[in-house]
């Protein structure tokens, strides 16, 4: 939906950000169609076009010819190279930095080499590795606005602190937006890895209302309800980890039995696969890259057909299904779409299977369809999404966060 402006022009940046969010939405617009979105007037869009085009934000692109006689219109569209927004995604295997231009395309991407458990050096890492990818892009830094980081929760947002993530046993309330601004200079905004991913797949196209359903070192949603991503009061929704989806299934670190974040582990499933004698036995369950590779392994077989191998990945499908169903009938929800560095591996198994075990269960089928369907953004999604939440604040209209013309900050 686009915004409508004011004509008061008092709100300073307000209508600047209303057009250019109306730009980036329609991809090209001209000055009388801007007018018709926005409300404006044609005084006012002719100004703030002008702004825009001297800020470098948006260019000229070509003439439109009406159908009416006249003169032709002259189309706008963002600049891409106006704005730059850094993502980092912190997750417990490995971290990604990516940097996006002003229309949401990566245009440079690199892990951070140097993982290290210790916060201070991996925040380093992370430091130096923003850098690199400033530079391999070719990105005047003066146009890189800042710095979104999509951390596993719990976190605090107020503080800009990561409290105490599962599986990153060193972090103990570690105050990263505040040390990675020391080092890098450059605004940073924290929110959860599931809300970023969720903003991601917003930005990416994916509107209403849905859920994404993140599958990695645990599993968490993300919410966007009405084009509008939530956060919940202390920005940590999507906490769905220790739902109990099998009271006879394995004990999770919570001390109960059967929570959907520990039935979805790669190492859960490869301890079934063992047991179902499609994997080999002898593997290290205490060895994160054994396990990863007899996960992908035990995927594998089940997409080749393995009837036990699949089996093990259909009760997955079951359990999940689960969670999906609760959630999407509370919220009234059309969609769920899955990502996570796990989804790549399960997905040629698990998306039928989804789909199917949702088939029978779902009460809002009576009222409008419920959709499944996969990440467009691939691995990335997360480090793509903290990105988006910077380019998010560049196109609000609210002046407290949105975009300052002159590069103040
Ligand atoms: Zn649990």
């Amino acid at each position: 939906m686009v915004r409508r402006g004011t004509n008061l022009d008092r709100v300073g940046g307000f209508n600047d950000a209303v057009v250019l969010d109306a730009i980036r939405r329609s991809e090209q617009l001209s000055r009388v169609e801007l007018a018709e979105a926005t409300g404006l007037s044609g005084q006012a869009i002719s100004n703030i076009a002008r702004r825009l085009l001297d800020a470098g934000l948006v260019r000229e692109a070509g003439r439109l010819r009406g159908a009416r006689l006249g003169k032709p219109r002259t189309l706008l569209e963002l600049e891409p190279t106006g704005r730059y927004a850094v993502g980092v995604h912190l997750d417990p295997s490995v971290v990604t930095v990516v940097l996006l231009d002003l229309t949401g395309e990566v245009v440079a991407r690199r892990p951070v080499d140097q993982y290290a458990d210790d916060p201070g050096l991996l925040i380093d890492g992370i430091a130096k590795t923003i850098e690199e990818v400033i530079a391999e892009a070719g990105a005047p830094r003066d146009r890189v606005t800042g710095v979104g980081i999509a951390a596993p929760g719990p976190i605090d947002v107020e503080r800009g602190v990561v409290v105490d993530p599962p599986n990153l046993s060193t972090w103990h309330l570690v105050p990263l937006r505040d040390e990675l601004a020391e080092r890098t200079g450059l605004p940073i905004v924290l929110d959860k890895d599931v809300t970023a991913a969720a903003s991601a797949e917003r930005w990416a196209g994916q509107g209403g209302s849905f859920v994404f359903f993140y599958l990695g070192t645990g599993v968490g949603a993300g919410l966007v309800i009405g084009d509008e991503v939530i956060r919940g009061s202390s920005s940590n929704v999507g906490e769905i980890g220790h739902v109990i989806v099998d009271p006879d299934g394995p004990l999770c670190y919570c001390g109960r039995r059967g929570c959907v974040g520990e039935a979805s582990q790669p190492r859960y499933l490869v301890q079934q696969g063992v047991r179902a004698e499609v994997l080999a036995d002898g593997i290290d369950l205490d060895d994160r890259q054994a396990v990863e590779a007899a996960f992908s392994r035990l995927c594998a077989l089940a997409a080749d057909g393995s009837v036990p191998a699949r089996a093990i990945v259909t009760a997955l499908a079951e359990r999940i299904a689960k969670v999906v169903e609760d959630i999407a009938n509370l919220l009234d929800l059309e969609r769920v779409v899955f990502g996570g560095p796990h989804w790549e591996h399960l997905a040629p198994v698990l998306d039928a299977a989804v789909r199917e075990a949702l088939e029978g269960r779902f009460l809002l089928r009576a009222v409008h369809p419920f959709e499944v369907t996969g990440t467009a953004l691939g691995v990335d999604v997360g480090a793509i999404g903290a990105a988006s939440l910077v380019l998010d604040r560049t196109f609000s209209p609210d002046p407290s966060v949105g975009l300052t013309l002159d590069g103040e900050r």
